[in-house]
């Protein structure tokens, strides 16, 4: 699959000022500083659609972007890319996170065309509290996801296979089942080809 155009759409505060839902989505989330917006930048191949890095609390939006594809069989498909806001900001305000946990939450449990999440993982670290504690509350929730664990170029690849692998193995602690992985480094573009596949592959259920 590839992506042959990709246009912002609108920056929302709530759900209800998102768009129609009249095309599948696909939300991408992580903590602030993950690479979230240098991935979206290089599967849409836009370079700036995603802001990388801003102030925190600036970006406290859902952000919509409209993307055209085509698929391997020449299908042209039509999706919605959503870059959620990040968490784990050191710095916010206690009351700021409680509107982000409201928007997401609300969010990710109402949205009716919410196809699947991809939450990012940074590879270079080891499995963490925050990261873990977001991706069960997802599962409490019964949604549909997959990881990326991101920045794969940073370091040594046996220490990225450590750190992957302890991160599912922590998961398995709570789950009978794991969900899918993504290995991928935006300067690199690894893992870019299989995460378009799997958007892809899903888009071919449902359109
Ligand atoms: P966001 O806050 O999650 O949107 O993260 P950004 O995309 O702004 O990335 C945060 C920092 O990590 C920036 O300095 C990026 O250049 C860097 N970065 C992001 N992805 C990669 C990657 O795959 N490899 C490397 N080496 N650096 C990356």
């Amino acid at each position: 699959m590839k992506i042959i155009n990709a246009n912002f759409v609108i920056s929302s505060p709530a759900i209800d000022k998102c768009p129609e839902i009249e095309l599948p989505e696909y939300a991408f989330i992580g903590r602030s500083n993950v690479g979230k917006s240098s991935l979206i930048n290089m599967i849409t191949n836009k370079v700036g659609l995603a802001k990388t890095s801003g102030t925190p609390g600036k970006t406290q939006l859902i952000n919509h972007f409209e993307i055209q594809s085509i698929s391997s069989k020449d299908t042209k498909q039509k999706w919605y890319l959503v870059d959620l806001p990040g968490y784990g900001y050191a710095k916010i305000a206690q009351s700021q996170r409680k509107v982000w946990q409201k928007m997401i939450s609300n969010y990710l449990q109402k949205r009716k065309n919410l196809a699947h999440i991809f939450v990012l993982i940074d590879s270079r670290h080891k499995p963490q509290q925050i990261d873990l504690e977001f991706i069960n509350q997802l599962g409490e929730w019964q949604l549909p996801f997959a990881i990326v664990f991101t920045k794969s170029d940073k370091e040594k690849q046996a220490v990225v296979a450590a750190n992957v692998k302890a991160f599912m193995l922590k998961l398995k602690e709570n789950w009978e089942e794991l969900p899918g992985h993504f290995v991928t480094s935006s300067v690199k573009k690894t893992g870019m080809r299989q995460l378009l596949e799997a958007i892809g592959t899903i888009n071919n259920e449902l359109i």
